[in-house]
């Protein structure tokens, strides 16, 4: 399994070095009832989706957004969580709406929908390519939003949450920019192992293995 794990709760190293969080163990489970062993590749995003079609990974799992542009390198089981894309800022920013970020400094992960969508030309949504950094990772982008170099991150909501509570001073914006399904990439054509990872996918969402997972990773908020 190639993935970035700077990308809590999804993967990221605990204090002993290992990789974990959602996509880790949801892999593990994978693995076990394909009887296969389980090991994680970390590098950064753009490697980690390119890893399959290399061989240099039989999976990619990095909370991989489902999208055209990758179906034609990759092939994706069913979707196995929701992903939102939001806005980090300072608190106090002046952008209180993605409205407001014309003409800010938006930071991004490199290779990421956010990038994506961020760096598209104003008539497609997007607030031109100029605008747009695209970081090493979340951990490097919420660093710039920090020190002042970016004026907003945009990023999945799940790392949001983690990035903020981490950080103080920062806040999420309401609004949300993208709503995306996230799957298991496999090199293009490799159907035998697509279809062995539904199979397993599948026993593990009617048996609750995968809910209980996120749940232990995001609990749901406290009314
Ligand atoms: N879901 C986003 C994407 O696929 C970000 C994934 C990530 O940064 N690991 O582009």
């Amino acid at each position: 399994m190639s993935t970035n794990a700077a990308f809590p709760p999804y993967e990221m190293t605990d204090d002993s070095g290992n990789i974990v969080g959602i996509d880790a163990e949801i892999a593990a489970a994978i693995a076990e009832k394909l009887g296969l062993e389980l090991e994680i590749l970390d590098m950064d995003f753009d490697g980690a989706l390119a890893a399959p079609q290399s061989g240099k990974s039989d999976i990619v799992m990095a909370g991989v957004t489902v999208n055209e542009e990758r179906q034609l390198v990759l092939d994706f089981t069913e979707t196995y969580a929701n992903g939102v894309q939001k806005v980090i800022v300072p608190e106090g920013s002046d952008i209180t709406s993605i409205e407001d970020m014309q003409g800010k400094k938006i930071g991004t992960q490199r290779g990421t929908t956010g990038y994506i969508y961020c760096s598209d030309t104003p008539e497609n949504g997007g607030y031109g390519e100029d605008a747009v950094t695209g970081y090493e990772d979340g951990a490097t982008a919420v660093q710039a939003l920090m020190n002042g170099q970016a004026d907003c991150v945009v990023i999945d909501n799940a790392p949001a949450q983690e990035y903020v509570k981490a950080n103080p001073g920062l806040k999420i914006l309401d609004t949300e920019f993208a709503n995306e399904d996230y799957a298991i990439g496999v090199a293009k054509g490799n159907t035998a192992l697509q279809d062995a990872l539904n199979t397993a996918l599948a026993e593990l969402q009617a048996d609750g293995t995968i809910q209980s997972i996120i749940d232990k990773y995001i609990p749901a908020e406290a009314e």
